[in-house]
């Protein structure tokens, strides 16, 4: 079987912007690709709401359809609007799926997206 530092390492290194949150969307961990996606170091996001990637201009509705998905233990796939650490905006084709407890209760979200401002 394969060590379970090497689980931890491929997160880490995974070429895609990762992170998990609890319940209501609190950053509780972050990769490095996210760092590089958003321009957030752990020390300066964690703790935070994902809300503060928002560039505010993504339609209401679109959040609204987001919660409804995944709070069903659905995964959620589409793009929004985010804005970088030093303001930069860019679009986020994000894939946001719940992650469950042992009894199959929703424990976490994670969170996976790319910039694809590029392919526009
Ligand atoms: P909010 O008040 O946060 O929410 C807007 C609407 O969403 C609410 O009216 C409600 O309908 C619904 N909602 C919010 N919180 C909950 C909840 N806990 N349960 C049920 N419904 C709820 N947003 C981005 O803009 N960019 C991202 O990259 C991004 N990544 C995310 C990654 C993960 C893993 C998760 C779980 C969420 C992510 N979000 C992201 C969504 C983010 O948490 C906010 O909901 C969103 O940014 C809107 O923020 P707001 O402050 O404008 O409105």
């Amino acid at each position: 079987t394969l060590p379970f530092s090497l689980f931890v390492k491929a997160v880490e290194q995974a070429p895609v912007a990762i992170s998990i949150t609890d319940k209501k969307a609190n950053i509780l961990y972050i990769n490095q690709a996210f760092t590089d996606v958003t321009g957030y170091n752990a020390a300066e996001i964690l703790g935070k709401n994902e809300s503060e990637l928002s560039d505010k201009s993504t339609p209401r509705q679109i959040y609204y359809d987001l919660w409804h998905t995944i709070s069903r233990k659905q995964v959620w796939h589409g793009q929004l609007v985010n804005r970088q650490k030093m303001g930069q905006r860019y679009l986020a084709d994000l894939i946001i799926a719940p992650m469950f407890d042992d009894r199959g209760a929703i424990s976490h979200y994670i969170g996976m997206h790319r910039d694809v401002t590029q392919a526009h």
